[in-house]
């Protein structure tokens, strides 16, 4: 069993990529060749926002959107400690500090109500995660940014797809950043990441930044990095774009079948954090739908369950172990309010094999052995001598 198949996917499309990418060899526009701005005008189109930007990655996105924004030394942007490194790592490699405030601990996003006693005279920013697929709550941070004039990025590199009150990720904010990294629910055979906006002036500047800021040949106007997003990564995303929206589906059934089976063995959700169950299922917020990213649970005893799960075969993996707050190449860098639930779910959270090919069977087969080693008979057998 794979904790994300990619090879199931690859078999059904392999015509459509073999075409594409052959096309690219043939025409020989490798950098910037016309794959990107129809990749471009597509995902544009898919998100509903005005400008797409093809960059090299994910973390690449979120660089080049506070590049765009001049967010540098001194400047402070909110966001949170529960995520992947790259969130808080864009921020301090620009010389600005990254400034955690706690998350909910339903949706395990960004608490909206703990961003406005962050706010400082050096915010220049917020930025909040689409956790492992869900949108966080973006109409509240929106609305808080506004009072105090600042642009939100959304970091939605593990939410493409995912809506909120029916508008896609990516366009509910000031910038949205998502990322192509071949693990992601729309993933490259590659690295690869977009950055979208509403704001023509500041796409003009993404689209600058992204190439050595160069606003005509040999002439720079700004700071740039050699950040675009390579044709035939382009070539291979509109091969799989067709199929996109059938995969979120499928996502969402694989969700739904693990959720109700939890539930048939006494789960909660994690919308009820202490109702005393020993294993928690993902809540989502209703005016979301997910493309889970990740199936991520609270267990209590979580090294027993990685360990049987892992005796039988069955991958699993932490997103996240420890929060950033307390990583070595931010500790020093960072400022941290209050983080209590953060800091209690990073030793709690286990994520389960997810991808959109994963049979019931399977879900059956891996929901038993979570029940089965949180059980209290199998506690009492590997304690006894
Ligand atoms: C994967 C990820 C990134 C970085 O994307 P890359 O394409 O790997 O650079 C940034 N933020 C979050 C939340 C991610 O999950």
């Amino acid at each position: 069993m794979e904790f994300i198949d990619l090879k199931t996917q690859y078999r059904q499309i392999r015509e459509d990529v073999a075409t594409r990418i052959s096309r690219v060899l043939e025409h020989g526009r490798y950098i910037m060749g016309p794959e990107v701005e129809e990749l471009e005008s597509r995902l544009a189109a898919f998100v509903g926002s005005r400008h797409c930007i093809g960059v090299s990655s994910g973390s690449d996105a979120l660089l080049i959107a506070m590049m765009a924004l001049d967010i540098g030394p001194g400047d402070e942007v909110i966001t949170t400690p529960f995520t992947f490194i790259a969130t808080a790592e864009m921020v301090a490699v620009l010389g600005a500090t990254p400034v955690f405030v706690d998350i909910d601990p339903a949706t395990y996003n960004i608490d909206p109500q703990r961003i406005e006693e962050a706010v400082t005279p050096r915010t220049r920013a917020i930025l909040p995660v689409d956790l492992y697929g869900q949108c966080a709550d973006m109409e509240a941070i929106d609305a808080i940014a506004r009072s105090h004039g600042l642009p939100v990025i959304e970091d939605a590199a593990q939410s493409f797809g995912a809506t909120r009150h029916g508008r896609h990720a990516c366009a509910l904010s000031t910038i949205g950043c998502t990322s192509f990294f071949p693990s992601k629910p729309l993933g490259g055979y590659g690295d690869g990441g977009a950055c979208f906006t509403d704001d023509d002036d500041l796409a003009e500047r993404m689209r600058e930044i992204r190439n050595h800021g160069q606003d005509r040949r040999y002439h720079h106007a700004r700071l740039g990095l050699n950040g675009r997003l390579d044709t035939l990564q382009a070539a291979i995303l509109l091969a799989k774009l067709d199929r996109f929206p059938d995969e979120i589906r499928r996502r969402q059934e694989v969700a739904s079948r693990y959720t109700t089976l939890f539930a048939e063995r006494g789960a909660d959700s994690s919308a009820k954090p202490d109702s005393g169950a020993s294993l928690l299922t993902p809540y989502l917020d209703p005016a979301n739908t997910s493309v889970f990213a990740q199936y991520t649970i609270q267990v209590d005893a979580r090294d027993r369950v990685i360990e049987a799960l892992q005796r039988q075969g069955i991958p699993t993996a932490v997103h996240y172990p420890v929060t950033l707050d307390r990583q070595p190449a931010i500790t020093g860098r960072c400022r941290s309010h209050d983080l209590t639930h953060a800091h209690r779910l990073q030793s709690r959270v286990m994520s389960l094999p997810m991808h959109p090919y994963l049979e019931s069977g399977e879900a059956e087969r891996i929901v038993r052995a979570v029940a089965a080693a949180l059980s209290p008979s199998s506690a009492t057998k590997e304690n006894a001598p």
